[in-house]
């Protein structure tokens, strides 16, 4: 090939760096264009302002969709025994999460032990509590990405780890669940939960767009 055959410009030529974008990069232009306005090739030229045009929407998507999901992953159910009564649920696999925080144990202690056991200790917990709701937001996102919609059978363990022991790991397992009697929780869960499972349909969708480059 001698010219891009959209836009005819040449390849050839010394000092000439101008080439064929790459098969993945037109497919990620093309899916932020009108079908009418798909090509089947592009050239640095003809698909340098597509390609940035291109990833605006993609960043302004992943930013809309973690965004959304952070403010409503809560709406999961994530439960610590197996089944509610009332429940009518199909298994669908374990989910994990770990989340590791330094305690600042060692640093703060050297200032007095007063700080530690009173000030300190508050920090920590809400250190730990942080790991702790961080652990289940992530089993929460796992099981909706597994086409579930709850987590039952949660279970949280904690360790210190490091050579010096400053630093705390929550970790969490259970089991991710699809709960076929949605209508056993309110209202508002069932409309965000339905919400949560579109945007990581698109994430998926969109996922394989994140190494795309020029
Ligand atoms: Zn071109």
């Amino acid at each position: 090939m001698e010219n891009c055959p959209n836009c005819n410009e040449s390849f050839k030529g010394f000092m000439n760096s101008n080439k064929l974008l790459k098969e993945e990069t037109v497919e990620f232009i093309n899916h932020y264009l009108p079908p009418e306005e798909h090509k089947t090739h592009y050239c640095e030229k003809c698909g340098y302002d597509k390609y940035y045009s291109a990833k605006d929407k993609y960043n302004d998507a992943v930013n809309r969709i973690s965004k959304f999901q952070m403010n409503n992953i809560d709406f999961v159910p994530c439960i610590s025994i197996q089944e509610p009564r009332s429940w009518d649920i199909e298994v669908i696999g374990l989910v994990t999460a770990q989340s590791t925080m330094g305690t600042g144990f060692y640093t703060e202690i050297a200032s007095s032990w007063g700080d530690f056991i009173g000030a300190d200790s508050k920090s920590m917990n809400a250190k730990v509590s942080t790991g702790e709701s961080n652990c289940l937001n992530i089993l929460r996102t796992k099981a909706i990405s597994m086409g579930g919609n709850a987590v039952v059978g949660v279970d949280i363990d904690y360790a210190e780890v490091g050579s010096l022991k400053g630093m705390i790991l929550v970790c969490a397992t259970g089991t991710a669940v699809r709960l076929k009697n949605l209508d056993v929780l309110p209202i508002e869960n069932k409309e965000q939960i339905a919400q949560l499972i579109e945007v990581s349909e698109e994430m998926k969708m969109i996922g394989k767009f994140s190494k795309v480059q020029l």
